[in-house]
């Protein structure tokens, strides 16, 4: 399940094309407004919780945007 860390809304059934990758991690915003906060200060929303917010990139790819 995709869940936008910062709104807590479940994405499931939308389509996400905003996301951030950060530490490692790619994560899926619900709107703009959501991935801009996020950018500003992704320690914020998710520091410690990577694994339970973002889909993790695998190392092959991390190099690719
Ligand atoms: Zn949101």
């Amino acid at each position: 399940m995709i869940v936008d860390p910062v709104c807590g809304t479940d994405l499931d059934h939308f389509e996400y094309p905003q996301r951030e990758d950060y530490n490692g991690y790619t994560f899926f915003f619900g709107s703009l407004g959501c991935a801009q906060k996020f950018r500003e200060n992704p320690a914020k929303y998710v520091a410690g919780r990577e694994a339970e917010f973002g889909e993790k990139i695998p190392d092959y790819v991390e190099k690719i945007s």
